[in-house]
């Protein structure tokens, strides 16, 4: 591991000045991910800005609904909170079924979102990895790529956003509310958190802007499912995963969302598809739905089983969504 120095903010602005006055310089909350790449070689911060105990750790009511959740919150406090399992289901679910029960006691939400991919070209530097080290190329596209990206990939990079967390996120429509060193607050919305691949930075933050908090507005109405498939039981990344929020009554669909992780460089949402939500009978519907959030979808050949494994997740889990279960 490459000698690094180390400080602890006492705030959040103190934090993005330390992270902001060096361009070596790195946050670091819980360390679940970005530690490993330190001792991959893969991340060579020269300076560790520590910014876990900063208090910004409260799930707080907003005074227009919602929630407001610190950037702090650990995920396995956040997927037990009580306010979350009621409003939010999907979003617990979600948070569950990711990593293992020691990992999500220490990653926090922030972090979560800005996890790396898990490609395993990007952790292995003998290979060559545009993401890694610009303009090296893409060793997964002619390689092992069966967990890589159907959709929003390009040929500068096909890797995968991991994060089961920021799919559920996505499909609420929650907003990441950031901090700089001038102290100037900022909300992203969380689908224009994430860069497309080969637009330089992975992340719409700039260098020492720090998330502080996750704003999730009141849920929308219908039964929220998070449907995860991956290739064991747990402690395993989705090769498909399905965020979905159906309002459906009598066999007619009112509204919904729809979210897909797994199979592109970020949270997938199509609005064509969530357009479609609006009035129809179920079955057929879920079926063009399915056909509209994967429009553009392309294998690379191991991952090909992708594109009709997202459909069949999606049309199951919109169907347990509108609470057709059968
Ligand atoms: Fe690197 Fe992306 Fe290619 Fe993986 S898919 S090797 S992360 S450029």
């Amino acid at each position: 591991m490459t000698p690094f120095t180390y400080e602890r903010a006492s705030d959040p602005a103190a934090a993005a000045r330390a992270v902001a006055a060096r361009p070596d310089a790195r946050f670091i909350a819980g360390g679940t991910n970005l530690v490993d790449l330190m001792k991959l070689g893969v991340e060579r911060p020269g300076h560790l800005v520590d910014v876990s105990r900063l208090k910004l750790d409260a799930i707080e009511p907003r005074p227009e609904g919602g929630l407001k959740i610190g950037a702090q919150v650990k995920n396995s406090v956040l997927a037990a909170d009580e306010q979350v399992r009621k409003l939010y289901p999907l979003l617990s679910r979600a948070l569950l079924a990711g990593a293992s029960g020691q990992l999500r006691n220490m990653a926090s939400t922030g972090g979560n979102l800005l996890q790396r991919t898990r490609c395993f070209y990007f952790a292995d530097v003998s290979q060559p990895c545009n993401k890694r080290t610009p303009g090296s190329g893409c060793a997964a596209l002619g390689g092992f790529n069966r967990i890589h990206a159907v959709l929003g990939a390009t040929e500068a990079c096909i890797a995968t956003n991991p994060s089961d967390m920021a799919v559920a996120m996505a499909a609420l429509d929650a907003r990441v509310e950031t901090v700089t060193g001038e102290g100037a607050p900022r909300e992203i919305p969380l689908g224009e958190l994430y860069r497309a691949p080969g637009e330089g930075p992975e992340t719409t933050l700039g260098h020492g802007e720090l998330i502080t908090a996750v704003l999730l507005p009141p849920p929308p109405p219908g039964r929220q499912v998070y449907r995860k498939v991956r290739d064991r039981a747990s402690y395993a990344f989705a090769l498909v995963s399905v965020a979905a929020v159906v309002d459906a009554a009598d066999g007619r669909v009112r509204g919904g969302r729809l979210a897909l992780g797994g199979v592109a460089h970020k949270p997938w949402r199509v609005e064509e598809a969530e357009r479609l939500f609006d009035g129809g009978v179920e079955t057929r519907l879920f079926d063009r739905i399915a056909d509209a959030a994967l429009s553009g979808a392309r294998g690379y050949g191991h991952n090909d089983f992708k594109i009709d494994l997202a459909r069949r997740a999606i049309r199951r889990t919109l169907a347990d969504a509108a609470g057709d279960v059968s």
